[in-house]
């Protein structure tokens, strides 16, 4: 049955890297460069949740001190992709041109993301009709246009490692997310580091929480918490005793927060998923995330504005307190998001990095909280 030419679909693009590159002769004689790269590969690829096998073409270009190596004209063999993280073509052809090297070539190439570095790694191999061979291998910033992903899913998942605190064992590697094929790279570029802001300020939480082993530290974001923090300290599923302060109500929320990332990572919760909504009006909501009823296996699913998510529209320690807000309402915590209310004060607290209140109305902050 196959796949027809379109299994999956990709976007890579790599400019001025520095890298050495070899070619070898038929008679075995081996040259190697050291000069920039340029690699851009697009196959199958459209916004679209689909596929266009028309979309059929790839670029290297290599320059060592006026020597010159181009492959240009690039048309795919087969193209395989693996977790939105491997892309590979083989059995490619290109027509190479430069001072060095001429006529059909048969191109091989992998491109592999790191996703806890944002690092891929690339191998190219292009061989001349005559058996002349050129290799090279290098490491690259994943651009933000990358792309690697299904033909048949509205979604594309996003992993994002999850950092380590002190005194919290059997954590998993990396939180999921299936998001929304409409959001820009960039914008799922947001997405992600609000995400791992809002880790951040769990894990850092955690960590002084520990203090080396003690674990009765009180952390600059429990003690924020709770100079402001007056009302709405139990989620909605808890019946232990009573919660009756802000370091209390955020002990146990972050607590929650590290049930939510073991449920997300190890996939005992269903997928989380990002869905794509602009609301009316456009400013309306940021981050939406409904307040859960349980306290296990609950997804951290959650709508997002991507209107909000532009350059220019919130900064990026508001956009991780907007996550936060969100991710409260998921560990079971309820609004109203006005002053006073722990569902407010606590994600206000990480917009300020756990500073005092100053000169900064309330509202300029819970306004980015749905
Ligand atoms: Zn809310």
């Amino acid at each position: 049955m196959g796949h027809g030419p379109c299994p999956c679909k990709f976007r890579l693009s790599i400019s001025g890297q520095s890298t050495p590159a070899t070619v070898t002769e038929p008679n075995g004689n081996e040259t190697t460069f050291t000069g920039t790269i340029n690699f851009s590969a697009e196959q199958c690829f459209t916004g679209e949740p689909m596929c266009n096998p028309a979309v059929n073409n790839f670029t290297i270009t290599f320059e060592d001190n006026g020597n010159i190596i181009n492959f240009t004209q690039g048309k795919r063999g087969t193209i395989a992709c693996i977790d939105n993280a491997v892309a590979t073509l083989i059995d490619g052809t290109a027509q190479a041109s430069g001072n060095i090297l001429d006529g059909e070539f048969t191109v091989d190439f992998s491109y592999s993301i790191n996703p806890l570095t944002n690092v891929a790694s690339i191998v190219i191999t292009a061989t001349g009709e005559d058996n002349t061979v050129f290799q090279t291998t290098f490491t690259a910033p994943v651009s933000p246009q990358t792309f690697i992903g299904d033909c048949n899913s509205d979604y594309t998942e996003l992993a994002v490692p999850v950092p380590i605190p002190d005194g919290v064992s059997n954590l998993p590697p990396f939180v999921y997310f299936d998001v929304n094929n409409q959001f820009t790279a960039a914008q799922r570029q947001r997405i992600k580091d609000a995400i791992s802001g809002s880790m951040l300020a769990w894990a850092t939480h955690m960590d002084q929480k520990w203090n080396r082993g003690t674990n009765n530290g009180i952390s600059r974001l429990a003690s924020c918490a709770n100079t402001y923090a007056t009302q709405n300290f139990q989620p909605v599923w808890y019946h232990g005793p009573l919660i009756t302060n802000g370091l209390e109500a955020t002990n146990l929320a972050m607590d929650q927060f590290t049930q939510l990332i073991r449920d997300n990572g190890f996939r005992l919760a269903p997928p989380a998923k990002i869905d794509y909504q602009i609301p009316s009006p456009v400013t309306s909501s940021t981050i939406r995330g409904e307040t859960g009823f349980n306290q296990n296996r609950v997804p951290l699913s959650f709508i997002i504005n991507p209107t909000q998510l532009d350059p220019g529209n919130i900064n990026s320690i508001t956009l991780t307190g907007s996550m936060f807000h969100a991710w409260l309402h998921r560990a079971g915590f309820q609004d109203p998001k006005t002053t006073s209310y722990f569902i407010s004060e606590a994600p206000m607290c990480v917009m300020r990095g756990n500073q005092p209140k100053s000169n900064i109305p309330d509202p300029v902050l819970y306004q980015f909280f749905d």
